[in-house]
């Protein structure tokens, strides 16, 4: 394990100089998604039900969806901008993804440049017949590798960095596929759980410390492979058991096989899943995701108590803790916000000043229980601080007396480069100021956050023993459990230009 930390990150422009100006910046054109992905194979209905399970992980991914099917002749591929409901919801579009393998992705996704190539699954032809690949995750070297593939004469058609497996499959020396696709996962680097499809088999593989989450589950007959036990229960399926860190999974029609091509390593999930990833039903490493925020509230409300008279989500995301907030401290939980469910999710809009918009529509004020009232504000996490400001100031507007905001994880210091989009660090809020000059930023009462060893101590462990799990938690303490090939490498100064050439 490479642990990369704080000062290799600095150094290679992603931390800045202590006492540099903190900028909200657009994101510029970069590889950062997070998505879902759901595979089913062996069903007479596995487009209709690929559709149903990616609308059960719309939350993962709100910019784009794709289906690609085999109907035991042909391919069918459909890929769209916008959500899985307005795009696979009538019977043509169904009618068109014959055959009885699917695979499906939702791609969300802050690069500027939204287009049609980028959305997965992506597809090859390959000597040994067609591939489609979907992903979660982010590859931490794949500008590298794209790099020496393109000056080899490699044409890339998109600026995702899934694409560059497409490439590694198809150079593999290797005969089977299965093997064609291991050389592949050798050479990449970073977070990934990947489905893939092929004339007669689904895929399946977790980076080697599973970073990124996969479940493996049975619907009569048919297995399916997915981001999230949400997608399972929609479609009915049963869970079997999560893919485990390292494993690939190969479905055919002869049944299942696993294979470990790393050498083994404790596994080691983003923490990010329970804090706001995950829907709040899925069970991910075994937990209940809804039972581990609400204990993320129990502690935020041991560890940072707040004299006041009602505690409020902001919702939807601060709900499940501000309920373990309100049953810890006793304080009345309230709706002092009520939330536009017909907006996406504030990050999606790739611009700041869009940004800022897209929380006033997609919050308002409930003046009848903000009125009169101190109110304890309750979110899941702050970022750029965006949603925060503007939530605080609308409850002073609507007649809060005081507002002590409580952030039910510890502050995001550092930025992430396995797929979850927390951004450079001059946009981190928490990497540019301490609690006092947030608190005036936002301006709050008070603010508060929960501890690293209190958002453990809410998944059941204490860091501090040795025996614990531990997960990837590098948002709040800089450790990367990956190398950060593309960020600290020759490759980290082409990035931008890199892709410019292709947008
Ligand atoms: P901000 O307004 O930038 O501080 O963002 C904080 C809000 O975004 C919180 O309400 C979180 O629920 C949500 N959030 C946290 N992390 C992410 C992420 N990676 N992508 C999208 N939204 C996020």
């Amino acid at each position: 394990m490479l642990a990369v930390g704080r000062d290799r990150a600095r150094d290679a422009g992603y931390m800045p100089a202590p006492g540099a100006p903190y900028l909200c910046e657009d994101h510029g054109d970069r590889l950062r998604e997070e998505c879902g992905v759901f595979g089913i194979f062996g069903h007479d209905d596995a487009a209709a039900l690929t559709a149903l399970g990616l609308h059960a992980l719309q939350h993962r991914g709100q910019e784009a969806a794709g289906i690609v099917t085999f109907d035991g002749t042909h391919f069918h591929s459909e890929r769209r901008l916008g959500l899985v409901g307005d795009n696979f919801n009538k019977a043509e579009v169904i009618g068109r993804l014959k055959g009885h393998i699917a695979l499906g992705h939702n791609r969300y996704s802050t690069t500027g440049d939204t287009v049609l190539r980028n959305v997965q699954p992506l597809f090859a032809d390959l000597d040994s017949g067609g591939f489609a690949v979907a992903h979660n995750g982010n590859l931490t070297n794949a500008l590298s590798l794209r790099r020496e593939l393109v000056s080899s004469g490699a044409i890339c058609q998109s600026t995702s960095d899934t694409e560059v497996m497409l490439h590694l499959i198809s150079r593999s020396r290797r005969r089977l596929i299965v093997e064609r696709f291991v050389d592949a996962l050798l050479q990449i680097e970073g977070a990934y759980a990947l489905v893939c499809l092929t004339n007669d088999m689904l895929i399946g593989a977790r980076d080697p410390i599973g970073i990124r989450p996969l479940v493996l589950g049975k619907l009569g007959p048919s297995y399916v492979l997915t981001s999230e036990t949400c997608a399972l229960d929609i479609v009915g399926a049963e869970f079997v058991r999560e893919v485990e860190n390292g494993e690939i999974v190969v479905i055919t029609k002869d049944g299942i096989e696993s294979h470990r091509p790393f050498p083994r390593r404790p596994a080691r999930p983003c923490i990010f899943e329970y804090i706001y990833f995950a829907r709040p039903d899925s069970i991910v490493g075994g937990r209940n995701v809804y039972v581990m925020r609400k204990q993320m509230g129990v502690e935020l409300a041991r560890e940072t108590p707040a004299a006041a008279d009602v505690a409020i989500p902001i919702p939807d995301s601060g709900v499940p803790a501000a309920i373990g907030y309100s049953q810890e401290s006793g304080l009345p939980f309230e709706l002092g916000i009520i939330r536009n469910h017909y907006v996406g999710r504030t990050f999606i809009e790739p611009e700041q000043r869009i940004r800022q918009l897209g929380v006033k529509l997609k919050h308002s004020a409930n003046a009848a229980a903000v009125r009169g009232n101190r109110i304890v504000l309750i979110d899941d996490s702050v970022v750029r601080g965006t949603t925060s400001k503007k939530i605080v100031q609308m409850m002073f507007e609507a007649g809060a007396r005081e507002v002590h905001f409580r952030v039910a994880c510890p502050p995001i210091t550092h930025p992430d480069f396995y797929g979850i989009d927390t951004p450079r660090t001059t946009e981190l809020l928490a990497a540019n100021m301490g609690v006092e000059e947030m608190c005036r930023f936002i301006g709050a009462t008070s603010l508060a956050f929960l501890s690293v060893d209190g958002v453990y101590r809410a998944l059941g462990y204490d860091r501090r023993e040795e025996r614990n799990p531990q997960f990837t938690d590098h948002c709040f303490t800089g450790d990367y459990p990956t190398s950060l090939t593309d960020q600290n490498g020759p490759a980290h100064a082409g990035q931008l230009s890199l892709l410019s050439e292709v947008s």
